[in-house]
């Protein structure tokens, strides 16, 4: 990490008591309790309603009514590796680089899956605070986002699924399923994420960090729809645990890293635009190389299937404009844009975007070659993921209320899910 973008201002030169951390270009004061920002995983706001509507999720509706609510953005693509760096960073992908859980590498060719904390090129709020002396602790779901989140951090990082494996050196702390009363969860289970705030609370009553970091898994949302038993079930199960920290005197956040969708046609089979077929067909077999960046080692839920793929051209013909078109007029395909739109326009690094960006529209999955992709895995489910805009919008809750009464992401743009640690660090009453 960049530690001179790190530092600490001593706070008798400001006026406050407590020091404040610049990390990124922003400003994040001391928290002065508990303070937990956890990233609801594929939480669509349809997931909050169908649970709200049934009384399945009374602390949270507590939090909307006397806390804070709101809709923020998510990063664009709506995948969950970009958007947990933004939440932890701050900042856009732009600026941390992280724009997918996998990516092509221009300069080599080669296809780098994520799985540690080597793309990340900003340091994280985590790390800046931990620095500072702060009592840090992030927990996620899947390891290779603890290595990313967990860089630089001088403090607690390790994940439910390698919860057994924690060790001191590498984890700042070991025997984790006797602190949390029990061993590593199913990587394919709700309770993935229900160990991950099971830990938060085990810590919260132990060592009491002063900023806590959850990062939980949408194996559920991909499964099932927001009214379905198990989404109601799952919803329920977070909201206990939810109201057990806020009684333990917790200052909460609630985002999204994204959204979910329904992505099948009405006889149930997956609603997919195989554009590397259509690629191949139009100008030749490996003229176009599409690149899924949802994929990552846990596909059996979404079949590496999202709303959103990037394009690189292999030769110099066709043109980057000739395979623009085609693909603009493709059903299904909401948007398609040059790298250069569509880092500008979504705040993407330029050196890790293809020739072509393509986003679905609503309802629509993209993939690569029907070959690539195993459906089976769906096992008769309806596809259900993220990726586009439709996954874009997502749940932004406090669990107390603000200094003022609304709050805006700063220079008038809207709110957006990183925003999180900067609102219930600098907005909320003391
Ligand atoms: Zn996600
Ligand atoms: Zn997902």
């Amino acid at each position: 990490m960049n530690k001179l973008d790190r530092t600490l201002t001593d706070a008798a030169s400001r006026r406050a008591e407590e020091p404040l951390v610049s990390v990124n270009g922003r400003t994040y004061a001391w928290p002065k309790h508990p303070t937990v920002v956890i990233c609801f995983d594929g939480c669509d706001p349809a997931y909050l309603e169908a649970a709200s509507a049934v009384g399945a999720i009374p602390a949270i509706d507590r939090m909307r009514r006397e806390g804070f609510a709101a809709s923020a953005l998510a990063a664009m693509p709506t995948f969950t590796n970009p958007n947990n760096v933004s939440i932890v960073c701050g900042v856009s992908p732009a600026v941390h680089g992280v724009s997918g859980n996998f990516y092509l590498d221009r300069d080599t060719g080669a296809e780098i899956m994520m799985v540690d904390a080597t793309p990340v090129r900003a340091p994280t709020i985590l790390s800046a605070f931990s620095q500072g002396g702060a009592r840090v602790a992030a927990v996620t779901a899947k390891d290779k986002l603890r290595k990313a989140l967990g860089q630089g951090l001088d403090g607690i990082a390790f994940s439910a699924e390698k919860a057994d494996e924690a060790t001191d050196a590498e984890n700042g702390i070991s025997e984790i399923g006797a602190l949390v009363g029990r061993g590593a969860p199913d990587q394919y289970s709700a309770d993935l994420s229900l160990f991950v705030l099971d830990s938060g609370i085990r810590l919260l009553e132990t060592c009491r960090p002063d900023l806590m970091y959850l990062s939980l898994s949408d194996y559920v949302q991909h499964k099932h729809a927001p009214a379905a038993p198990e989404a109601i079930a799952f919803m329920r199960a977070v909201d206990e645990r939810l109201a057990r920290m806020i009684a333990l005197g917790a200052r909460l956040g609630i985002v999204a890293d994204h959204g979910m969708s329904d992505m099948a046609q009405p006889d149930g089979e997956p609603n997919v635009v195989y554009l590397g077929d259509l690629l191949d067909a139009a100008f030749g077999p490996g003229a176009a190389r599409v690149i899924c960046p949802i994929t990552d080692p846990f596909v059996r839920h979404h079949g590496a299937l999202g709303g959103f793929v990037r394009v690189h051209l292999q030769q110099t013909e066709p043109s980057v404009a000739e395979v623009l078109q085609f693909i603009q007029k493709i059903p299904g395909v909401g948007m398609a844009a040059t790298r250069e739109e569509a880092c500008l326009r979504f705040e993407l690094p330029e050196d890790r975007e293809g020739d072509i960006a393509v986003v679905a529209r609503s309802g629509v999955a993209l993939g690569a070659h029907a070959s690539d992709h195993d459906i089976s895995q769906l096992s008769g489910e309806r596809l259900r993921s993220h990726g586009g805009f439709a996954e874009q919008v997502v749940p932004f809750i406090l669990s107390h209320p603000l200094k003022a009464g609304r709050v805006e992401g700063g220079a008038g743009r809207p709110l957006r899910n990183y925003d999180i640690f900067s609102v219930l660090l600098n907005e909320v009453k003391a």
